[in-house]
């Protein structure tokens, strides 16, 4: 093309020089996500975090903490901003590599603008003075407790809590230093340092606690716990040693409870190997949640589950083992998108189930006939297991839905049924071992099981992966769910 005419040659130009004006400028910070399918907000593209070092100041459930974030990645593409996950807190400053950074939010992230553009492939330091604030609705990130706080940030309100990439795709290390009045106890994920006391009219009075996480972990998992807390002590299976967190004043009344945890452990272990992580125990608080938590190394309960007398022991004990259960299925092994959260609840509840069982209590083969008998409502309500629907909006835990549960055992159940118990025992060891302190989803499932079954099981796991109704039960022909008409 020749331009012939002086004045569109000029408008074109400066088009041109416009676009080009555009080119340098990075575009304005918007929100990103790594494009899950239930939360495509969640995470962020271009780094990956290999340590968190976590700062909280806390004084009373009334007032925001202060807290300082240390975050130690590693880019994996060019970068001309950071984006975090982080929203529910005031950000004060911010510094990429040791030098001042622009900050700004935008929708749930928060992004940073480092002074100049960091290339793929070299480490990320980043440092974020916020605060975090505990009031306001109750939807996940931190707990308010009659004594204190505790956190629940399953599946996406660890950054309501701190500045994170706040999806399970991206595990790390994490350091907890926490800071409370003197007679509060703070106790986080991990092991501990000696607490460090600092005398009265310190700028900070009080006691701070130090926690390490000794294997990686998904932000969602993360737990601080603050209060007027007993930690009770004892020594599990090969000496692992177990730590309880519970109200000071129930510490004796509770003890019957905790005590079951060393045999808990010992018979998941009969079932799928060595239990994963550094220590392992419960923390009640006072707190209604209306769910129990599987938070890294330190599971969280309710208080009334234990002491309303309404629900049976056998009942109880299932549940707790659920979510120990969870240490090895969610926790070691993370899902790798949030569509694969049915290899978390349906394996804690496969283990619930056979627990139930092996207490001659409700057995698993009832269970898992209602389950059946139920499946096709469930998959109409909440999708299939394995691609269910999203929560609806402000519905944070609505995910969480019986599909997952008891309609992904049922999926366990059938694949156990076409394979063998043989078969079916090796998977679920080979699945812990394999994918330990890592990241899997129904794919890498579906391959090691047709490994183990010596044949491709492609075709006979996807309608129950993914099907809107539920296929014929193997060795079951006369299970059947209830027509709609
Ligand atoms: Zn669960």
């Amino acid at each position: 093309m020749r331009l012939t005419s002086a004045r569109l040659r000029a408008g074109l130009l400066a088009a041109a020089s416009l676009t080009l004006v555009a080119a340098v400028l990075p575009p304005p910070p918007q929100a990103l996500g790594i494009g899950d399918r239930l939360f495509p907000d969640l995470g962020n593209p271009g780094y990956d975090v290999l340590a968190y070092d976590l700062s909280f100041t806390y004084r009373s459930n009334k007032e925001p903490l202060d807290a300082v974030t240390v975050i130690s990645a590693r880019t994996v593409a060019p970068l001309e901003r950071i984006n975090l996950d982080f929203t529910h807190g005031t950000v004060s400053s911010a510094e990429v590599n040791g030098r001042p950074a622009t900050f700004q939010s935008v929708g749930e992230d928060l992004v940073l603008t480092p002074r100049t553009a960091l290339p793929e492939g070299v480490p990320l330091h980043i440092t974020v003075r916020h605060t975090s604030d505990p009031r306001g609705r109750a939807d996940g990130g931190w707990v308010t407790t009659g004594d204190g706080l505790a956190m629940a940030n399953q599946a996406d309100a660890a950054h309501r809590v701190f500045p994170c990439n706040d999806h399970p795709a991206d595990k790390a290390y994490y350091t907890f230093r926490i800071t409370v009045p003197e007679g509060l106890t703070a106790v986080a994920n991990g092991l501990p340092d000696l607490p460090v006391h600092r005398a009265v009219g310190a700028r900070a009075a009080g006691t701070t606690w130090t926690y390490r996480t000794h294997h990686p972990m998904a932000t969602e998992l993360a737990q601080v716990s603050v209060g007027d807390s007993a930690v009770v002590r004892r020594t599990g299976p090969h000496g692992l040693p177990l730590r309880d967190v519970v109200p000071a004043a129930d510490r004796t009344r509770l003890e019957k409870w905790l005590a079951k945890t060393p045999g808990q452990v010992e018979w998941m272990e009969q079932r799928v190997g060595r239990y994963p992580f550094e220590t392992y125990g419960v923390l009640i608080a006072r707190a209604s949640t209306g769910f129990e938590l599987e938070t890294q190394t330190l599971s969280l309960f309710e208080r009334s589950i234990f002491t309303d007398t309404g629900y049976p022991e056998w009942y109880v004990e299932s549940i707790m083992v659920h979510e120990l259960a969870h240490q090895w299925f969610g926790d070691s092994v993370t899902p790798r998108t949030w569509s694969d959260l049915w290899l978390n609840e349906g394996h804690a509840t496969w283990y619930e189930a056979l627990y139930a069982d092996g207490l001659g209590k409700y057995s698993l083969e009832r269970r898992m006939r209602e389950a059946y008998q139920r499946s096709d409502q469930w998959r109409a309500a909440g999708g299939p297991p394995a691609a269910p629907r999203p929560a609806a909006p402000g519905e944070k835990i609505g995910l969480f839905r019986p599909v997952v549960y008891d309609g992904a055992a049922l999926v366990l159940y059938a694949l156990r049924q076409k394979i063998g118990t043989a078969a079916f025992d090796r998977v679920q060891r080979r699945w812990v071992a394999e994918y330990a302190d890592s990241v899997a989803g129904t794919d890498d499932f579906v391959r090691l099981a047709s490994q183990e079954a010596g044949t491709d099981l492609t075709a006979f796991l996807q309608p129950w992966l993914y099907g809107k109704t539920t296929p014929p039960m193997p060795g079951h022909p006369d299970w059947s769910t209830p027509k709609r008409v």
